[in-house]
C-alpha cells in the first residue's frame, strides 16, 4: 500500500530534476494522490503541476519552501494551500530570487579563489528555468570530477566553512509566515530535525514559530532518521502544532525517498491536512 499524501516535492522550476509535469506524473505512477510540488522560494511549476494533475486525478496542494534566517541559521518553512497569486508573497519570493544570484556570484568567487573557474556559468547551466542553488552547484562540480558524489561535493566545498559557502541573509521568518497565512495558507516548519539547533533553541523556535501563526511541522520527511518521527511527534503534540509529511523529493538518483513510500504519522499526530476537503478521503479511510 503506498503512502497516498506527499506535501513536500521539488521540480525543475527549484532544484528538482523532473519537469513540474513529470514529477506529477511519477507521483501518479507511484501511487500518491494528493501531491504538494513546493520548489524552493518560486511558485513558477504551479500552473504546469495542476494541469498534468488533472490528467492523472491527483490532488495538487499549491506549495513552497521559502528560505527564512532565524538568529543566523537558514531554516526552510513550507507554505501549502497558498494563492500564487498573492502580491505580497510573488514580491517576497522576488526578492529572494535575486538574493540567490548575488550569493551565488559570491560562492563562485569563493570557488575561483581554490581555483574552479567558470562555476556560476556552469551552475546556471543546470538551473535553466527557475532559481539558482547549491545544487546547481554542486552538479556542476561533480560533473568536472570534483567530487564523486552529491553528498560528498556539499560536504567539501558548500558547507559552512567551506570555499562555496557564502554567507546569506535570507527572509524573516515572521515577513514569510505573514505571506503565506495572509495568502490563505498554512506555514510548515520543513525537516525540523535537519537544523543544528540544540535542545534549547529548538524549542524557542517552536514556540516562536506557533506565536507567529505556523499551523504545523514536518514529523515524517525524507530528511528525518525513524527516531526523528518519534522526537517530532512528541514535539508536535507538545506544541500543539499539527503534522505533516512529505518525501522532499528531488527527482531520481537524489538522496531522498522515493515517492509513495513515506509511514503513516505516528499515533497521536493531528494531520495538517485533517480539515482539507482535497484530502477527505484520507479521513474517511476510503483508500
Ligand atoms: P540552497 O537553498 O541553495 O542553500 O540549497 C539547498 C538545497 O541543497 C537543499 O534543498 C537540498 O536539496 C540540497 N542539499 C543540501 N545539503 C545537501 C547534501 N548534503 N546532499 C545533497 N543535497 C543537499
Ligand atoms: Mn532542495
Ligand atoms: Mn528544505
Ligand atoms: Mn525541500
Amino acid at each position: 500500500m503506498p503512502s497516498l499524501i506527499d506535501l513536500h516535492s521539488h521540480s525543475t522550476i527549484s532544484d528538482g530534476l523532473l519537469t513540474p509535469a513529470e514529477l506529477v506524473a511519477h507521483a501518479a505512477s507511484k501511487g500518491v494522490r494528493v501531491l504538494a510540488l513546493t520548489d524552493h522560494d518560486d511558485t513558477a511549476g504551479l500552473a504546469e503541476a495542476e494541469s498534468t494533475a488533472v490528467q492523472h486525478g491527483i490532488q495538487l496542494v499549491y506549495g513552497v519552501e521559502i528560505s527564512v534566517t532565524w538568529r543566523k541559521r537558514t531554516l526552510h518553512i513550507v507554505g501549502l494551500k497558498i494563492d500564487p497569486e498573492y502580491a505580497p508573497l510573488i514580491n517576497g519570493l522576488a526578492a529572494i530570487r535575486a538574493g540567490r544570484h548575488t550569493r551565488a556570484e559570491g560562492m563562485a568567487a569563493g570557488l575561483e579563489e581554490i581555483g574552479i573557474e567558470g562555476s556560476l556559468e556552469g551552475a546556471y547551466q543546470y538551473a535553466k528555468q527557475g532559481i539558482i542553488s547549491r545544487t546547481h552547484f554542486a552538479r556542476f562540480l561533480v560533473e568536472k570530477g570534483f567530487a564523486s558524489d552529491m553528498r560528498a561535493v556539499f560536504k567539501k566545498y558548500l558547507v559552512k566553512g567551506k570555499p562555496g559557502y557564502f554567507e546569506h541573509q535570507w527572509a524573516d521568518l515572521e515577513d514569510v509566515l505573514g505571506w503565506i497565512i495572509n495568502s490563505g495558507g498554512v506555514a510548515v516548519l520543513a525537516h525540523p530535525g535537519r537544523y543544528d539547533l540544540g535542545r534549547t533553541n529548538m524549542l524557542l523556535l517552536l514556540e516562536e514559530f506557533r506565536n507567529l501563526g505556523g499551523a504545523a511541522i514536518e514529523v515524517v520527511t525524507g530528511s528525518h532518521t525513524v527516531d526523528q518521527y518519534q522526537e517530532f511527534a512528541k514535539l508536535s503534540r507538545q506544541f500543539s502544532l499539527q503534522a505533516s509529511m512529505g518525501s522532499d523529493y528531488h527527482g531520481p538518483a537524489h538522496a531522498y525517498i522515493e515517492m509513495g513510500r513515506l509511514p503513516d504519522l505516528p499515533a497521536g499526530c493531528v494531520p495538517v491536512w485533517q480539515d482539507w476537503p482535497e484530502a477527505e478521503f484520507l479521513q474517511a479511510g476510503l483508500h
